[in-house]
């Protein structure tokens, strides 16, 4: 099992997780204009609506950009790791940690999410959603 930092947890993110444990990745939608809120938040940034819901995403996406960090921020996060920006098909860009060897990333590749179970590093476990090549597209 994967250690990973303990991810940052409040009122809002705490939903966000709860629906990974589920393996099902969904992000904060606005209920009146149906824009998406990543990272998830009180208010609309497009029309000021308190109000709002869980939608899925399909999973699905697209490398934007990626950094291989060399540099020790996390004990538990052996060197080195890759760090990727992708944007997903509904729309809202997403931070991830990709597993895959660099040499086999390119922009714009098709990237799906998967699931694997993790132990954060205070010693809970949990489901976290990860990026990987998609293998069924391009
Ligand atoms: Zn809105």
């Amino acid at each position: 099992m994967i250690v990973r930092p303990a991810p940052r947890r409040g009122q809002f993110e705490d939903e966000f997780w709860a629906w990974v444990q589920q393996q099902d990745l969904r992000l904060q939608s606005c209920t009146d204009c149906g824009r998406f809120r990543y990272p998830p938040g009180p208010t609309c940034p497009r029309c000021l609506s308190e109000r709002a819901s869980w939608k899925s995403l399909s999973g699905m996406g697209r490398l934007l950009s990626w950094a291989v960090f060399r540099r020790s921020y996390f004990d538990s996060m052996p060197l080195p790791y890759v760090v990727a920006a992708i944007e997903t098909a509904e729309g809202p860009i997403m931070v991830g940690n990709l597993m895959e060897p660099t040499e086999s990333l390119r922009v714009d590749a098709p990237m799906q999410v998967y699931y694997e179970l993790s132990r954060t590093t205070s010693g809970d476990d949990l489901t976290i959603c990860q990026w990987k090549l998609s293998e069924d597209v391009g």
